[in-house]
């Protein structure tokens, strides 16, 4: 056995991995990263970059579709998979070329193997020790599934879905989340018939019902079938094909389904509850500042209870890196780290939903007010539909906003700031909104909350 040093060990080299131990570099710490696959970890490789990519040859497709009716001669012939696959396996690529660079520019260790906690604390690898007076624990979440669903064949995660090789007639997506709902927005574009299953009354039943609903008008109108408050009960599997069996009877006939049911954390077999670390429903428990139960061991991302996105994990790792380092940062709540799934439509929030405004503050201290994308001219111009809804105290901050539309994810960081910073819609109405810009449709909310609605009543 050897035994080595450093100021901190990081285990796992995903977003929040990755994240915690740049910030360390920079703060001057001494950093080895430990990862078992590759740098980048689920959102780099299996997760937000390459389902873009995907999103984004859906968008191409679409748009090609759509091409005659605003006079530009164009055809939609087909999707070549192959080629989707290399143009989204290159902008990996070089995001993942980027990031070893980045990495190894701040003199960050980079220990490629398994690793498992111990008192100490210090990372084993093999028959290597890592032993740091910080350890890190970032390693990460894994598709879930349902009881009597096994993966495999036609029973598809989101990883198998993303390595499909081919365009299939029809999918059953279990699953209403952000992660059924891009995959859904995906395969229709590439001209699939899609049945979404969610056991919810609504699709991204997290959201506002407002954009839920929203969401399902828009879906229903590009032929995107769901079925709402329905269990998933059993999937046979057939050489050509699943009958998926609902429990009120139903039964849907697909060449593949997609169980994105949710993703649990990857905590088990890697010691930590040996080392003293306590799990909840496998979560790791942390205190407001991620400290674990163990002492000197914290953990960020995915596997801390909350918001599985890798920006709250790149958020999560730079706060712990400071708080070792002794800079006493802010910590982000969840309910401030923006929320944005990208299908066609967009949903994009932050902040609180009126119902949980009104929840919190009670019911009649809280205002909403809806605008909808018919009165922008830019949304107007790119055809997409859609909503802005902000939710304020009465005469009070700015709590919540909840966007709906092709782009609107791009908005949210104008929301973002109006929420975090606790503005009231009186101090963002004297701000200029560039015309003709999708942003008009905040400020046009923004005024209306203040008094003085100008593009509308
Ligand atoms: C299909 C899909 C789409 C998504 N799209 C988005 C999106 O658009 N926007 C967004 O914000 N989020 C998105 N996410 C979520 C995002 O990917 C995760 O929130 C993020 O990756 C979590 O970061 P993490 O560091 O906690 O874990 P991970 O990124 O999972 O990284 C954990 C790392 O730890 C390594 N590891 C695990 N155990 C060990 C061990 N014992 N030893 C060594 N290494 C280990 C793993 O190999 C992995 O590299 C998506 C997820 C999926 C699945």
């Amino acid at each position: 056995m050897t035994e080595y040093r450093a100021d901190v060990v990081v285990l796992g080299g995903g977003s929040g991995g990755y994240a915690a131990a740049l910030r360390l570099a920079e703060l001057g710490k001494d950093v080895v990263l430990v990862e078992k696959d590759k740098l980048g970890g689920t959102c780099l490789h299996r997760g937000c970059i390459p389902t873009k990519a995907l999103l984004h040859a859906a968008e191409v497709a679409d748009a090609a579709r759509g091409a005659a009716e605003i006079g530009v001669r164009a055809s939609f012939d087909g999707i070549d998979p192959a080629r989707v696959r290399s143009y989204r396996e290159g902008i990996v690529a070089k995001k993942f070329k980027g990031l070893e660079g980045l990495i190894s520019a701040r003199g960050i260790r980079v220990v490629r193997g398994e690793g498992t906690l111990e008192a100490g604390p210090a990372v084993r690898v093999g028959d290597d020790v890592y032993r740091g007076t910080d350890v890190i624990l970032a390693t990460g979440s894994y598709s879930r599934s349902l009881p009597g669903l096994e993966i495999g064949g036609r029973i598809l995660t989101s990883e198998q879905a993303l390595d499909l090789e081919v365009v299939p007639d029809r999918v059953v997506v279990l699953g209403g989340g952000v992660i059924g709902v891009e995959f859904a927005s995906v395969w229709r574009s590439f001209g699939v018939e899609v049945t979404i299953v969610e056991a919810l009354p609504h699709l991204l039943p997290a959201e506002d019902v407002s954009s839920s609903k929203a969401l399902e008008r828009a879906f229903r109108k590009r032929g995107i079938a769901f079925q709402l408050g329905r269990r998933f009960s059993s999937v046979a599997e057939r050489a050509d094909g699943v009958t998926v069996s609902l429990d009120d009877g139903t039964t849907l006939e697909a060449d593949y389904v997609l169980v994105a049911v949710g993703r649990g954390p990857a905590t088990s077999g890697m010691g930590f509850e040996e080392a003293g670390i306590r799990l909840e429903r496998g979560f790791v428990s942390t205190d407001e500042r991620l400290r674990t139960t163990a002492a000197h061991v914290w953990a960020v991302g995915d596997i801390v209870v909350g918001l599985q996105l890798a920006h709250r994990g790149f958020q999560q790792g730079i706060f712990v890196a400071e708080e070792i380092g002794g800079l006493a940062p802010v910590l982000v709540p969840d309910v401030d780290v923006p929320r944005v799934a990208y299908s066609h439509p967009e949903v994009a929030s932050v902040g609180l939903t009126e119902a949980q405004a009104q929840e919190r503050f009670g019911s009649d201290s809280v205002q909403a007010y809806e605008y909808n994308l018919a009165g922008n001219g830019r949304s107007e111009i790119i055809g997409t539909s859609g909503i802005v809804k902000i939710v304020r105290r009465v005469d009070g901050p700015i709590v919540g906003a909840h966007l709906v539309g092709d782009r609107v994810g791009e908005l949210i960081t104008e929301a973002q700031l109006a929420v975090g910073w606790e503005a009231h819609p009186e101090d963002i109405a004297p701000f200029v909104h560039a015309h003709p810009t999708q942003s008009e449709a905040l400020g046009e909310a923004f005024l209306a909350l203040a008094g003085k609605p100008l593009h509308a009543l």
